[in-house]
């Protein structure tokens, strides 16, 4: 088919949910990907925080060939041993003592939520189930999520949503003890908020959150969704801050490329939760699981996540110059590791198309925002082409 009637066909047959470009990918190879019209693309979005190996890695392969082989699904009314082996590392390498498996990210928030609730229900002598999520945040679009996400442009239509969700100012402690009551059981954040623009957490106010939460019994949930898995030049991001949550959330990087979504969690939380009270049929998937094994022991190589780091910094110190060079165009960098963010004066939109000429892939993150989201594995020569393409055209300006 040409590129022309497949688009003609995903226009007609699909539910139009997104806008998409007018070209169709194919392939990818390492950190390239391929239009049906043979355009090589440099990928500075990793299928939205997913690919942090790239395309084809040959260990993702292997293990999903060999597990698929073996045993590509059974049900969770058995034991399996991939996802077995996933919890223990997980756990392992973690503040948390067990985990929950399922099969995105607004699914593993989705439990987060219905855990934190039960926690609260049947701890204390009274109930609380009382929720405080932060404005600006981003946890998924089921509904429990877009409950939780303070940004009104997901609600629009849907209403109403549940109840029970307060919301205080990211990075302001104050508007958060304004909300706590004895009703309140949990405080929900992204230690760094990407879909909401890159707005990474003060020390000060993580701090703050976690002794607030210790002094009134109340959980602290972080959604590491999109930074975890090494993404900010630390395996997780709390670890930066020295901050441990009760509950913290995981998705795709996670799964390789295949869908998955883990909730992990503290004992506490794990004993207020009964057989029953939660499940998944593909939760735990052998195949899935035996990706994520293999993403994560690449993950935790020596250097890998040093190497992030170093990466990090670098792409943050070229795009720092960037802004003194046009501080008209670019009035902020923020983010942390191989997350960045850029904003801009022009709509971010309207930087999509150029760099896509010149056969990179960016996104944005919110109306003002360029992000840049490379594989994990992107060199030094990726992010210097990325960031001398962002110069020519700011150089040579937008139409
Ligand atoms: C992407 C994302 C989600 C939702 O994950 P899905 O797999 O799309 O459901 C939730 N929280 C954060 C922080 C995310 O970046």
């Amino acid at each position: 088919m040409r590129t022309a009637d497949i688009i003609a066909e995903e226009n007609q047959y699909i539910v139009q949910t997104y806008g998409r470009p007018e070209f169709v990918l194919e392939r990818g190879n390492g950190v390239y990907l391929f239009d049906t019209d043979g355009n090589r693309y440099l990928d500075f979005v990793s299928g939205l925080a997913v690919n942090a190996f790239g395309y084809g890695d040959y260990d993702i392969l292997k293990a999903i060939e060999q597990q698929a082989a073996q045993l590509m699904h059974c049900s969770n009314l058995y034991h399996t041993i991939p996802s077995t082996k996933l919890a223990v590392q997980l756990v392992e390498n973690s503040f948390a003592d067990r985990a929950f498996f399922c099969n995105s990210g607004t699914e593993a928030w989705e439990a987060t939520l219905k855990f934190c609730r039960k926690w609260g229900n049947t701890t204390f002598d009274k109930p609380k189930n009382g929720l405080i999520a932060m404005n600006n945040s981003f946890h998924g679009r089921t509904y429990g999520s877009i409950s939780t996400t303070g940004q009104p442009k997901y609600h629009q239509g849907f209403e109403p949503m549940l109840p029970g969700v307060d919301f205080a100012e990211f990075n302001n402690l104050a508007s958060v003890e304004a909300l706590v009551t004895d009703q309140t059981c949990a405080i929900l954040l992204e230690p760094l908020q990407a879909e909401g623009g890159i707005h990474v957490a003060e020390q000060g106010f993580l701090e703050g959150l976690r002794a607030l939460c210790d002094e009134r019994e109340i959980l602290l949930v972080f959604d590491e969704i999109q930074t975890g898995m090494g993404r900010t030049g630390s395996l997780w991001a709390y670890e930066q801050y020295g901050v441990e949550p009760d509950i913290m959330t995981l998705a795709k990087a996670l799964g390789g490329g295949l869908p998955i979504g883990v909730t992990l969690v503290r004992q506490k939380v794990a004993d207020a939760i009964a057989a029953g009270d939660h499940a998944a049929t593909f939760g735990a998937n052998p195949v899935v699981c035996a990706a994520a094994l293999t993403v994560f022991a690449k993950l935790n190589e020596a250097g890998f996540v040093d190497g992030i780091r170093e990466k990090g910094e670098y792409l943050h110190a070229r795009l720092a110059k960037l802004q003194e060079r046009w501080p008209d165009h670019i009035s902020q960098i923020r983010g942390r590791g191989l997350i960045a963010g850029a904003v801009t004066s022009r709509p971010a939109a309207d930087y999509l198309v150029p760099f896509r000429q010149r056969d990179i892939l960016v996104v944005t993150a919110g109306a003002d925002v360029l992000r840049f989201l490379p594989p994990l594995i992107v060199g030094k020569e990726h992010l210097d082409e990325a960031i001398d393409v962002f110069d020519e055209i700011l150089r040579q300006g937008l139409d």
